[in-house]
């Protein structure tokens, strides 16, 4: 079976073409710049096809994206399938689901309304979704899709990880509570982790660190989520790339007056002015704040420090919600990239079993235990793999 994962931003589509049972990718690529002035990349991933890079194409709209990605897999010269036909099943990425979808589903009426319903909790990613969605259906009617959201897995929380308190009201009405982000990346690594460990994921209390451009940690007791450091919106928790993370809301009222900023001037500075990128003033690329820290640049070593110890906080806290932890897992740029971040995060944890193996851990991109032998949390690297898990979503739903 292939499955075409999808995953639709406002101006850019992502694409996997893949088999869930193996794993095996048989091409990859990304359009971007649709509706202006369209590059399209293509990689094919067997032998003697050839790649394409940003080349032109006209991408007024997501639909002329899709037909490229089609034309592109099903070419007679670097094409890697003979028809449409081999495509069983299409799997879209769906930022937000709300309350509304605590799983995967297959894609009719009904769920579009709901994902519909969801665009004032996430009004740059569900329109965007929907028209990647709706392309789709466009260019190839009668092929059965997915959605698989975001949030989804976060839907285990409990109420007292979920509701902020503010008055009840503004839950029960609008539907303000803590959602959480990255689900299918936590999701994906807990439960590799879970095999690696070669334990059932109901017997293990996790905690995923998902570090990249945008970070999240999240505790997973059980196989399920109980906590997350993303909020209502994914500006919370971590301080990120160019995103603040959790701030005294006060700090909003003394600034927009003093510098007389409109509410979206401010959540401008707070999702793309701020994090490791404003503190550092060098770059939100945690390599480039590397160089400059080495350098001698203060407010780079600042900035990678606050990231750091926010999540060695985060590992605490969620230890203690959990009662405990068996394992700990880093993923994503930051996560499985960096063995100084790593090891800086997991240092001086001894007092709740955390030994990390300096050795084991200077690796990068590849599923690793990091800890020590005789620790008694494991430490793993695992690298995250969230098409994969759409693609095995999207098989399971639509066989
Ligand atoms: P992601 O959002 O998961 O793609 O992660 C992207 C981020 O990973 C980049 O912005 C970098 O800051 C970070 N990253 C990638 N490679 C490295 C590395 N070798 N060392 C430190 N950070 C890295």
């Amino acid at each position: 079976m292939n499955v075409l994962v999808i995953n639709a931003g406002s101006s850019s589509l992502k694409y996997q073409l893949m088999d869930p049972d193996t794993g095996v990718v048989l091409a990859k690529g990304l359009c971007e710049r649709i509706g202006l002035d369209g590059k399209f990349t293509y990689k094919p991933q067997i032998e003697g096809k050839e790649t394409l890079k940003a080349v032109d194409v006209a991408m007024p709209t997501h639909s002329e994206a899709i037909a490229a990605v089609l034309g592109a897999l099903v070419d007679e010269k670097n094409g890697v399938i003979g028809s449409m036909k081999e495509i069983q099943a299409v799997g879209h990425r769906v930022v937000h689901g709300g309350e509304a979808f605590n799983k995967s589903v297959v894609i009719t009426e009904e769920v579009m309304k709901a994902v519909e319903d969801c665009i004032p909790l996430a009004p740059l990613h569900n329109p965007a979704n929907i028209t990647g969605i709706r392309a789709c259906e466009k260019a190839m009617p009668g092929v059965p899709m997915a959605a698989v959201f975001d949030t989804a897995f976060h839907q285990t929380m409990p109420a007292k990880a979920f509701t902020y308190a503010l008055p009840y009201d503004y839950y029960k009405t609008d539907k303000v509570r803590r959602y959480g982000f990255h689900g299918t990346s936590h999701m994906y690594v807990s439960a590799r982790a879970a095999e690696m460990l070669d334990k059932p994921a109901s017997e293990l209390k996790i905690i995923t660190c998902h570090l990249g451009n945008g970070s999240s940690v999240t505790a997973v007791d059980g196989g399920k989520s109980v906590d997350t450091s993303m909020g209502f919106t994914p500006v919370a928790g971590l301080p990120m790339g160019t995103r603040v993370g959790d701030i005294d809301a006060g700090i909003l009222q003394y600034l927009m007056n003093k510098y007389k900023l409109g509410i979206d001037e401010m959540l401008d500075i707070l999702n793309k002015k701020s994090g490791v990128m404003g503190v550092s003033g060098v770059s939100s690329d945690f390599r480039d704040l590397e160089e400059a820290a080495e350098k001698g640049n203060q407010q780079a070593a600042l900035a990678i420090d606050m990231f750091n110890y926010g999540v060695k906080k985060l590992i605490g806290a969620y230890a203690a919600a959990m009662g405990g932890v068996d394992a700990i897992v880093f993923t994503a740029g930051v996560g499985e990239n960096s063995a100084e971040q790593r090891l800086e995060i997991g240092s001086n944890l001894e007092f709740m079993g955390v030994k990390m193996d300096a050795e084991a851990n200077k690796c990068r991109g590849k599923e690793q235990v990091i800890s020590a032998a005789d620790s008694q949390v494991k430490v793993l690297l695992i690298p995250t793999d969230e098409e994969l898990m759409i693609a095995r979503d999207t098989a399971a739903l639509c066989k």
